[in-house]
């Protein structure tokens, strides 16, 4: 039996809905899996702040390296090695 190779979600009455592995081993993006998502990304950051573990601001590639992986900071981080990739390439 061949499983689809790109699967996305989880099928309906998983009990894996609701947590953070849904959302971010199975990329369910039901209202349940992404709110868990969200609570977990939440405490994390708490205690990456308690820790003191955070270095800049979020929304840089520096947020990123320290360890948050929130939209902003990925999207820093993305950018960064997208530049980086090209700069490369120019470079030859
Ligand atoms: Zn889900
Ligand atoms: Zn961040």
């Amino acid at each position: 039996m061949a499983e689809p190779r790109k699967k996305s979600g989880l099928p309906p009455g998983d009990p894996r809905h609701g947590t953070s592995n849904g959302y971010g081993n199975h990329f369910c993006r039901c209202d349940l899996c992404r709110e868990a998502n969200r609570i977990s990304h939440a405490a994390y950051m708490k205690r990456i702040r308690d820790e003191g573990r955070l270095v800049g601001k979020h929304g840089t590639d520096l947020a990123y390296d320290s360890g948050c992986r929130c939209d902003e900071c990925s999207e820093a981080h993305n950018a960064k090695s997208r530049e980086y990739k090209r700069r490369r390439r120019q470079a030859g």
